[in-house]
């Protein structure tokens, strides 16, 4: 996610940090990389000029050249200019209203509606334990309040039916009227998308939004349109009193655009984050975070909340032991981490989040713990005794081949496994050698 903009940024932040001396001129030069950077991204040309100026502003000013590490306080201001230009301050959901709280959902067709209004209702349904309604207002296309029904059911949130037959205002007022008998705290209604912004479209949204008086309307809109995807949000921002922005497909997008000029440009604060086809694949959205991510720094409270979401939390804590003693990690441990890794939303989920250098690190240690081969993986330690897994070491020409023909693979695939264990286990020690803290100040300086 957002590797190009964060490659180039990150390089940046590294030249900068060892600059013991900051003039004008080399602020200058590095701000020229900056704004390179943030056009590539395909960032709005105002908000690039914006940014780049509030950034300057700061940093000839005392609080950078008269530092006693100028590079690093550089690092700090562009760090806190972009947590401002994507809003600041996280903002969550409203629920200050009489239940059920609506949420309207509008967007244009194919950016990930009917997909995001599932993984929100599972994530209020999981997280909030709120009862959670849906409805589809798309009777153009009757497809679409099937799809509906059908995620619905995988999040485990309930959903009521409507027909191609009825008026979107008859729907909407039905679902309500159910929501309101039977308790719901949220009620989601699912709106018609078109290919791209039409009278027809907008008038009905409008209508929808003026009988409903939803407490949230959220725009939903494709990160991967870049600029479009800006200028569409902008539109409807104009059209339609919105709420929110939830932006998609950030798992797909390479550049950043959309994630950083939304906020600038609608005005509107970004609430949520697909990042996966799947219905876990949504995240808050924490503007400082993303600046991290976004400069190498990594998101390491994203890390540690997906872990507590995932991780069974017995096994957690023996594991934080092993990690801060670097001792004890053996193979039950790899293959206990990998399933948990599988539960967290998998690998690539897990690397977006460490910063940078780890994630280098960890992913020539586990290069090839793709979903996929996991099984395998597991398949290959199941079949080694409970002593070669605690002591690897022991693990010579004959017991290699034994473990392979137990698990139906080649010896070079035990191999591997033996190295990216021995890999993981020397980033652990790395690890545990400084504690947090030397992770924290190696990462930011
Ligand atoms: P709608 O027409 O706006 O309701 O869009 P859909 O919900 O049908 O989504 C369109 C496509 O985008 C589907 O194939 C979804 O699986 C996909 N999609 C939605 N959100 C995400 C996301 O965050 N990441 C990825 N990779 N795909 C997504």
């Amino acid at each position: 996610m957002l590797d190009n903009l964060t490659q180039r940024l990150g390089k940046v932040v590294k030249t900068l940090r060892g600059q013991a001396r900051l003039s004008e001129d080399n602020i200058t030069d590095m701000l020229r990389e900056v704004r390179m950077a943030l056009l590539e991204a395909d960032v709005a040309l105002p908000v690039v000029k914006d940014f780049i100026a509030g950034v300057k502003e700061k940093a000839v000013g005392q609080e950078v050249i008269g530092s006693l590490t100028p590079g690093q306080a550089l690092v700090g201001v562009v760090h806190r200019e972009l947590t401002e230009l994507m809003g600041g301050q996280s903002v969550g959901l409203n629920f200050a209203t009489q239940p059920p709280a609506i949420m309207l959902m509008a967007g244009l067709q194919g950016a990930g509606k009917t997909t995001t209004t599932a993984k929100l209702g599972k994530w209020l349904k999981e997280r909030q334990k709120k009862k959670v309604l849906t409805v589809s207002c798309d009777v153009y296309r009757p497809a679409a309040i099937e799809q509906l029904k059908t995620v619905a059911a995988q999040a485990g949130i309930d959903f009521f039916p409507s027909t191609g037959e009825q008026k979107p205002s008859a729907i909407a007022a039905a679902a309500l009227d159910y929501a309101k008998k039977h308790y719901y705290d949220v009620l989601f209604v699912d709106t018609a998308g078109r290919l791209a912004i039409d009278a027809v479209m907008m008038a009905e949204i409008r209508e929808l939004h003026a009988q409903l008086k939803p407490i949230e309307t959220l725009f939903v809109v494709d990160a991967m349109l870049g600029q479009d995807a800006v200028n569409t949000a902008k539109a409807f921002a104009d059209a339609l009193p919105l709420t929110g922005v939830i932006l998609t497909k950030l798992d797909g997008d390479s550049r950043g655009g959309a994630a950083l000029s939304v906020r600038h440009v609608t005005g509107k604060p970004l609430k949520f984050a697909g990042v996966g086809e799947k219905l876990n694949g949504l995240e808050e959205f924490h503007p400082e975070r993303m600046a991290s991510r976004i400069l190498g720094m990594g998101d390491i409270l994203g890390l540690v909340e997906d872990a507590q979401r995932g991780i069974d939390q017995d096994k957690a804590k023996d594991f934080a032991k092993k990690m801060k003693s670097g001792k004890g990690f053996d193979l039950n441990d790899f293959k206990e981490q990998i399933g948990q890794m599988r539960k967290m939303g998998g690998v690539a989920s897990l690397l977006d989040k460490l910063p940078a250098q780890f994630a280098q690190a960890a992913q020539q240690a586990g290069g090839a713990v793709e979903d996929k081969s996991i099984r395998r993986i597991e398949g290959i330690i199941n079949s080694m005794t409970p002593t070669e897994r605690s002591k690897p070491e022991l693990i010579k020409a004959s017991r290699k081949r034994r473990i392979a023909t137990g698990a139906g693979v080649q010896v070079q695939e035990v191999n591997r496994l033996l190295n990216q264990f021995e890999q993981t286990q020397k980033m652990m020690k790395q690890f545990s050698k400084g504690g947090m803290a030397k992770m924290m100040r190696g990462m930011k300086g």
